[in-house]
């Protein structure tokens, strides 16, 4: 029969060394010891146990700090409750229990295997802090960190016969002061950043704080404003002296007071841009934004603003321009209503004129023309002779008193223009043929020169005719016996606007140089030829100027004195 292990007194140490004595209470690891088959590993079955053995596995099962235990030769292992979960999810629990310490840490015996060996070998515990020891953990390598002693345990004989692990894994304290220091490196860089962006921002920036209102930060701009003085540090009073008297430092006040922001635009600010440099006036946009502390109240400004001096001024200058051209406008408006008034006047005059005197001319033709017809009984040669000249010099007034009265339809802007499309060698016929018999009486040749007969000019068919026969007259008046007039015509395939050029040209007396530009002027005459200047009124080229213009085109001269002059009436190509 077996003895009664409970009461025989030769089985007391082996009582005290059944499992449930050693591996006491209700944790899992106690647990999970009291279901291990010991008796597979080098420690033997629990019975066999040393007291040392026994001892420290049931303080370490008792214990809340993490701990582990190496024993034996094999460095047998056995762990606490609170040592498991640093072995995470990934089942290295409970594999771990009653493994061999160097089959089991594989990936790390390298570091810790010199460690035990130390402790094994009795050289003494070890200490490490914060130990850097990635484990597979969760089914994958895991960063890891622990702050551990190795302590040599003794056996009963004062051998050392395992290694307990006393220890904290201190991962996520590391991990946490790992993140600190990024972010606090980048809170740096952010630092740096908003301080370069401040001191290179292109508006002026500048904080005021505190009772005296002094400059703590003030950037590349706000110097450049105050003209680079040295104000970092000093009050606004002290600071800028000049700016006292100008409203800001109560502005400033009034932001610290109230808490509320100040926004001011093109506010005019006298600085001294430049030490000693006498004061100028700037002009500034600007915000006073107030510097709350922790509990909401204002400590200072953050003052933000730009430099518009050259945007005020320029506007200024607008302004002024503006007003100037206004008053030169009005000016001018003045001037032109004065100029029409009296060009009004002008043309009302002659238009009367011409009409009183008109009337009893035609009276003094219709009794020429009585007398030479012998109504009034008959008439000597002699008196034949001098009513010819009567009619002459009679038709000749009227002719003078007809173009006086164009010219002032001209300038009163009453004239109508028929534009049509005119075939170019239709109306230099019809010039010549009016022009013809005048030049064959005083010998002189006219000729047309060749002019395709489709091309045509846009303009009205009676003004051309006027301003051609006004030319051609002129060129007969002023050439001498024996010369020659020649009436061309020319295109000019400009691509906008193609243009036909008719010339009279003529081999005549020609013009002075300096008198060129003003024979298109009314009533001007070349006096060089008294005898001549009787033939005309001197209004002939400035109406066919004017008429020439009316039409879209031009009328310009080109002669020299004693060789001859040529026309040019260039008006718009018709069609196309
Ligand atoms: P007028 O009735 O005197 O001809 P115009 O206005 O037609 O008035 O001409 C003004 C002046 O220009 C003329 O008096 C003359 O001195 C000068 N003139 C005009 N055409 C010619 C020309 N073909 N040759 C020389 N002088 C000319």
């Amino acid at each position: 029969m077996a003895p009664d292990p409970t009461t025989s007194p030769s089985t007391h140490a082996s009582q005290g060394a059944r499992a449930e004595n050693v591996f006491v209470g209700e944790s899992e690891m106690a647990q999970r010891c009291r279901e291990f088959d010991w008796a597979s590993t080098s420690l033997g079955p629990v019975e066999q146990w040393s007291n040392s053995l026994r001892t420290i596995v049931s303080t370490l099962l008792m214990s809340r700090n993490p701990m582990f235990l190496w024993w034996g030769p094999d460095l047998v292992q056995i762990y606490n409750d609170a040592y498991r979960p640093s072995f995470g999810g990934g089942g290295r629990h409970p594999r771990a229990l009653g493994a061999r310490g160097k089959e089991f840490w594989t990936d790390i015996w390298e570091a810790i295997g010199p460690q035990i060996e130390t402790v094994m070998t009795g050289q003494g515990a070890t200490w490490h802090e914060d130990q850097h020891l990635p484990i597979e953990r969760n089914g994958r390598m895991e960063d890891v960190w622990w702050t551990y002693g190795y302590s040599p345990v003794r056996d009963d004989d004062g051998s050392i016969g395992g290694t307990l692990v006393v220890c904290q894994e201190t991962t996520q304290r590391i991990l946490s002061e790992l993140k600190m220091r990024s972010l606090l490196g980048e809170l740096s860089v952010a630092k740096t950043r908003l301080a370069d962006v401040f001191r290179l921002a292109p508006s002026f920036l500048a904080v005021i704080a505190g009772p005296d209102l002094v400059f703590e930060l003030v950037n590349d701009a706000y110097y450049q404003l105050v003209g680079h003085r040295d104000i970092v540090g000093k009050p606004l009073l002290e600071a800028l002296p000049e700016i006292r008297g100008q409203g800001y430092e109560a502005i400033v006040r009034n932001v610290i007071a109230t808490a509320t922001p100040f926004v001011g635009r093109a506010l005019r600010v006298t600085l001294a841009r430049t030490p000693g440099a006498p004061l100028e006036e700037r002009f500034v946009d600007l915000i006073y934004q107030p510097l709350l502390d922790g509990e909401g109240n204002a400590r200072g400004i953050v003052a933000h603003g730009t430099d518009v001096t050259e945007q005020v001024t320029a506007q200024r200058d607008v302004e002024r321009l503006l007003a100037e051209s206004e008053l030169a406008r009005a000016d001018a408006e003045a001037a032109r209503a004065e100029a029409e008034a009296a060009n009004r006047a002008k043309s009302d005059f002659l238009a009367v004129m011409s009409h009183e005197l008109r009337t009893p001319l035609n009276a003094i033709g219709g009794y020429v023309q009585l007398l030479e017809m012998g109504i009034r009984g008959p008439v000597t040669e002699q008196q034949q002779a001098d009513l010819t000249r009567i009619q002459t010099s009679q038709r000749h007034l009227l002719g003078l008193i007809n173009e006086v009265l164009n010219y002032a339809k001209l300038e009163t802007g009453s004239v109508r223009y028929d534009l049509a499309d005119v075939p170019v060698h239709v109306a230099l016929e019809a010039a010549e043929e009016l022009v013809a018999p005048q030049a064959q009486s005083r010998g002189i040749t006219l000729t047309v020169g060749d002019c395709p007969r489709e091309r045509c000019v846009r303009a009205d068919r009676e003004k051309l005719r006027q301003i051609l026969v006004n030319l051609l007259s002129n060129a007969v008046k002023f050439t001498d016996r024996g010369g020659r007039i020649d009436l061309l015509c020319e295109q000019h395939d400009d691509a906008v606007a193609p243009t036909v050029t008719i010339s009279v040209r003529d081999t005549g007396i020609g013009i002075a140089p300096e008198k060129l530009d003003t024979i298109f002027e009314p009533f001007v005459q070349v006096r060089s030829d008294l005898t001549r200047t009787a033939e005309g009124t001197g209004l002939g080229l400035a109406i066919s100027r004017d008429l020439a213009e009316g039409m879209g085109g031009t009328l310009e001269v080109e002669s020299e004195k004693g060789v001859g002059s040529t026309f040019r009436l260039t008006l718009p190509m018709a069609g196309r």
